[in-house]
């Protein structure tokens, strides 16, 4: 096992159902630490760019409608294995098919409002860690500073994003 962020959002709806610390909690009791949060209302762009791997599904329209719905809280998970474990804690897309006990088993309405979303692997991760987190903080424990993220190794390698101060 080795130690991974995954970045985590609940979703309008979840949000909405007063959720949020609840599915913290779930995570915190998995052993996954927090190390970055931020409230956002999506605007139309924002949310088109970061489903854009969904932009010709036929979903795609409804899915950005709720999305930009109401508030978000965007999250940075930390701990062994994050991404597999956000996965396993949030349970299949399809609330129906969600193990019993996951977040989307016991809370979400459907396969389209379903609560959370997780990265799925490491690239997409880093990619969408960056897009919310590009401007800074990141806290992980160990860390004096909040700071900027990817490290400052990869700095120079980091795309203009929309949401990044200019
Ligand atoms: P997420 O990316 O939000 O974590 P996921 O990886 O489990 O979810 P994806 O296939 O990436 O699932 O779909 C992204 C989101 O698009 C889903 O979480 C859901 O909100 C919506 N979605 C996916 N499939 C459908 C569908 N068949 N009908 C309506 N909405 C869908
Ligand atoms: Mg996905």
């Amino acid at each position: 096992m080795s130690v991974e962020q995954a970045l985590s959002i609940i979703k309008p709806d979840g949000v909405q159902k007063n959720l949020v610390g609840e599915i913290v909690g779930r995570f915190e009791k998995a052993g996954l630490e927090i190390i970055a949060a931020r409230m956002i209302h999506l605007s139309r762009e924002q949310a088109e760019e970061f489903y854009t791997v969904h932009k010709e599904r036929p979903f795609f329209d409804d899915l950005i409608s709720y999305m930009m719905s109401g508030p978000v809280m965007v999250l940075v998970l930390q701990g062994d294995s994050a991404i597999n474990a956000n996965r396993e804690i949030m349970g299949a897309t399809n609330p129906a098919d969600a193990e019993p006990g996951t977040i989307r088993a016991d809370f979400a309405e459907s396969i389209e409002e379903n609560i959370v979303h997780g990265s799925d692997g490491p690239d997409t991760a880093l990619q969408e860690i960056a897009f919310f987190f590009g401007d800074g903080g990141i806290c992980p424990r160990t860390r004096q500073d909040c700071t900027k993220w990817p490290p400052a190794r990869s700095n120079s390698n980091r795309r203009p994003h929309p949401m990044w101060p200019v």
